[in-house]
């Protein structure tokens, strides 16, 4: 019989419920029991894919091409699994199935009402991840907050679920806030009082409050939380806001949460062997010297945007020890004037994913930049569209070239719309998505990075490099390093004279993972660690053979 957990939040969102969930994923795996991990978010749209980042941050994408909430890439880092589109449910997709069997005709003669209709589909969409082979124990999390009218028939649905395996079966966990009151210099228990009762008005009595805070939560706290909201003592975990996301399930193992959860689902109570994630958290604090990475996008004031490549930069610096710095540079504000200033003094440049012509010329500039002045560069996605666009223009000589996602009649395009996406309307879910193979040309810095002939990386794009001027732009110097295995998609492209300057149309973001960054990331920032700005002094014996690979220090030391 699998178990169950179900998360739900209280009080506010954005206390990091996500991560929260991640690292009890961690906590169960680390004693050796496999997990199934998904996020029930209760809006409408069917995906987030077609949601603007300013309203949902990144949009995740898994193997199997599902555009998912970016929670799903806390479950895949902290848990290191690959998920599907079955771990993202949301009421779009539930309502959609619903509809489409009505219409079908599956309930001829009834009325369709959110119980037991709706209810039922939910319950069936997180059984669904129970099925799957080997699993021991779902993580459910609802997203949101208790109290919200989209979620309620999310959280009916785990009422529902609860009742039907029964309470050995299933465990309820809380996450809420206790904010601080500045004058009185106090935490308040009474908006998670309040939650918790709302939580048990509509039958759900959780059996775990996690406590996210500002400050130490005392003992006396602890008592009170646990008698109003009828909880174990050993039940009520504070959750201290902490520097970096991978020590809360250092944090929640050391308040014994894993030993309550299972102890109170009976699972089996290995002792958890937590040696790499220690690692990981020792490497974090230890003192290093410092790297900066600009990252050239136009969602910079919402880091979220970009939290996978946050996340993989993150791995790659702790791989090499070093403190990551990431400038976030607003490419609307990048101008042949202020090109300069804005980043002459950092070791790498990074032009992330990213649609539609705003900021475009920015991020051309920037690229313009760290080729000629010799910066290590990665395009993602979109980063290599510019890649390949700067380098027709300022290389090749065609002043006009670009995407005709930018410009629909430009006389070089460059970058042209996929043979596959000519004719499609509709903006939900129709992109080039999710894994596709890639041969990796040997004699190359992918190659050298993959150490592998083929890989699977993830794509979330329309547009892709035109093949018409590839025997020009290698002639000039721009190799191709990695295609679809038929050879007829353009997958990873880099500028041979260069240290380290590389395109690839996929998100290899989505694959680092904290104690295996991504091939690709290590490389780049191996190369931006062996870059010395102008006054910089080499603060650790600089890595021979990255050095040798790239032929030299780049950047402007003389
Ligand atoms: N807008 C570009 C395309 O659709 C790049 C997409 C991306 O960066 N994810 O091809």
């Amino acid at each position: 019989m699998p178990k169950y957990i179900f998360v739900t939040g209280g009080v506010v969102s954005s206390v990091g419920k996500g991560v929260t969930v991640a690292s009890i994923g961690r906590l169960l795996k680390s004693r050796g029991i496999s997990i199934a991990a998904m996020k029930l978010d209760p809006y409408l749209n069917v995906d987030p894919g077609t949601m603007n980042p300013y309203q949902h941050g990144e949009c995740f994408v898994t193997e199997d091409g599902a555009e998912a909430d970016l929670d799903l890439g806390h479950y895949e880092r902290f848990i290191d699994t690959n998920l599907s589109r079955d771990s993202n449910v949301t009421t779009g997709q539930v309502y959609s199935s619903i509809i489409s069997n009505e219409r079908r005709g599956d309930y001829l003669g009834g009325t369709i009402q959110v119980i037991p209709h709706v209810t039922n589909e939910i319950k069936s969409r997180i059984q669904r991840m129970a099925q799957r082979a080997g699993t021991e124990t779902v993580i459910a999390e609802v997203g949101g907050v208790v109290g919200d009218i989209e979620g309620q028939p999310f959280l009916e649905a785990i009422r529902q679920l609860h009742r039907e395996i029964g309470s050995e079966n299933a465990l309820y966990i809380h996450v809420t806030l206790l904010p601080y009151i500045n004058s009185t210099q106090e935490l308040k228990t009474k908006p998670t009082q309040h939650s918790v009762r709302d939580l048990r008005s509509i039958g759900i009595h959780p059996d775990v409050v996690v406590c996210r805070s500002d400050y130490p939560v005392s003992d006396d706290l602890k008592e009170k939380i646990a008698l109003f909201c009828d909880v174990d003592r050993r039940a009520v975990i504070p959750l201290l806001t902490v520097d970096t996301i991978y020590e809360v399930p250092l944090i929640l193992e050391a308040a014994g949460l894993g030993d309550y959860i299972t102890e109170r689902l009976g699972l089996p109570s290995h002792r958890p062997n937590w040696g790499q994630w220690e690692g990981l958290i020792e490497r974090i604090r230890k003192p290093k010297p410092s790297l900066s990475i600009g990252v050239v996008g136009k969602y910079v004031e919402l880091h979220d945007a970009y939290l996978s490549v946050r996340e993989a930069l993150t791995h790659a610096a702790l791989f090499h020890d070093r403190e990551l710095n990431i400038e976030w540079i607003d490419s609307e504000q990048l101008t042949p004037e202020t090109v300069e200033r804005r980043l002459s003094h950092l070791n790498g440049i990074l032009v992330p994913g990213g649609f539609g012509p705003r900021g475009i010329e920015g991020k051309i500039l920037a690229a313009r930049f760290a080729r000629e002045r010799r910066v290590p560069y990665l395009g993602l996605c979109l980063g290599l569209q510019i890649l390949v666009i700067e380098f027709a223009r300022n290389v090749l000589g065609l002043t006009h070239a670009n995407s005709t996602e930018f410009d629909p009649l430009t006389p070089d395009p460059v970058i042209d719309l996929l043979e596959t996406q000519r004719g499609v309307n509709d903006k939900g879910g129709t992109m080039r998505l999710g894994a596709y193979p890639c041969r990796v040309f040997p004699n190359s810095r992918a190659g050298r990075a993959y150490g592998e002939a083929e890989v699977r990386e993830r794509h979330r794009h329309r547009w892709e490099f035109n093949n018409r001027y590839r025997d020009a732009l290698e002639a000039a110097g721009l190799a191709v390093s990695g295609t679809l295995p038929d050879g007829s998609l353009v997958e990873i492209v880099e500028v041979t004279d260069h240290p380290w300057m590389l395109g690839c149309q996929f998100h290899p973001e989505f694959k680092s993972r904290p104690t295996r960054p991504h091939p690709l990331f290590r490389d780049f920032v191996g190369a931006a660690a062996c870059t010395l700005r102008e006054g910089d002094q080499p603060a650790l014996p600089i890595e021979q053979n990255l050095l040798a690979e790239v032929g030299g220090l780049p950047g402007r030391v003389s």
